[in-house]
């Protein structure tokens, strides 16, 4: 009952952060130590030694190589198709990257270019901000319980914010020439994710995430935890695998593979707009939850429509 209801909310991450925080403080209750994870940070830090260094350059390494490692992970899964046990968790089982491979290098090109260039730039802004008087402190930290708040917080109104820009992103005068690079890949990979015209990263990939951070006024050390759980969510999103323990791919999943349907994140704004009819309607919201155990979603919720949905 408990682990239904959990199921429905699609974002494990969050109970991943509980799981760590729980561990942390029975490892510091054993070793009488106290406060690990703000202590971690602080040392951190300092071991930069330069502010305007960490906020720029420690910042932007981080979140290139986190892309990069996940990202490839997935995509050795999709090129080598091991391990084979994966195979049953594949969102639409006979899409291959084998027969895409070509479109591979321009994904990398892209995105290197709105990492190195673009992210980069991002970088350099949000640090000459915060040397303003009313700039976030690079120490500063939150409690657990502030961290969960902010995190839940945070999924709302990034919801918001990603949710128009994209349904800007679909707009006949801006699909042909901006967004409709994105989907070029009908069955996206893990990189795809921010595979995108320079315009769309800014307004759709990036400012929902830094407003959403400066509006919830953030630190450095939550922002941290949210990026990283925004990273690894958009590229299991992107994926193709619908994966246990893991936040479900299959909402953006049927974005990219129907295009005008499920433009959100977590689904409460397509309800509201009543842009997820079909995604409903065929069964597919069934299997759109969090997997507690290592069944497939296509094996705890078969499916009549599964062969014409792929
Ligand atoms: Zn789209
Ligand atoms: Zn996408």
């Amino acid at each position: 009952m408990i682990r239904g209801l959990l199921s429905i909310y699609t974002n494990p991450q969050l109970y991943w952060i509980v799981f760590v925080y729980i561990v942390t403080k029975f490892v510091e209750l054993l070793t009488g130590s106290y406060n690990f994870w703000s202590q971690f940070w602080l040392d951190f830090v300092d071991y930069f030694g330069n502010d305007e260094f960490f906020e720029v350059y420690v910042s932007f390494a981080y979140t290139t190589l986190l892309y990069w490692i996940v990202g490839l992970l997935f995509i050795a899964i999709n090129i080598t198709n091991k391990p084979k046990f994966l195979d049953k968790y594949k969102v639409q089982p006979n899409a291959s990257l084998r027969s895409d491979s070509k479109k591979l290098l321009p994904v990398i090109g892209v995105v290197l270019f709105n990492q190195f260039v673009l992210n980069f730039l991002m970088f350099k802004i949000i640090a000459f901000y915060q040397m303003m008087p009313n700039g976030i402190h690079l120490r500063q930290t939150q409690s657990f319980p502030e961290l969960l708040v902010t995190i839940v917080m945070y999924e709302f109104i990034y919801e918001f914010l990603f949710y128009y820009a994209h349904r800007l992103m679909h707009h006949k005068y801006f699909y042909n020439w901006i967004h409709k690079l994105h989907h070029k890949w009908t069955a996206s990979i893990s990189i795809v994710a921010i595979y995108a015209h320079p315009i769309e990263h800014i307004v759709c990939n990036t400012l929902p995430i830094v407003l959403s951070l400066f509006i919830l006024r953030t630190s450095y050390a939550t922002s941290g935890v949210i990026i990283t759980m925004t990273t690894i969510w958009t590229l299991g999103d992107h994926s193709g695998y619908h994966i246990p323990f893991l936040h479900s791919s299959r909402f953006h999943d049927w974005h990219h593979s129907k295009f005008n349907e499920c433009f959100g994140t977590n689904g409460f704004l397509d309800k509201f707009h009543g842009t997820s009819k079909k995604f409903e309607e065929s069964g597919e919201i069934l299997r759109h939850r969090t997997l507690f155990t290592l069944k497939s979603a296509s094996e705890l919720y078969p499916n009549e429509n599964d062969n014409k949905m792929n």
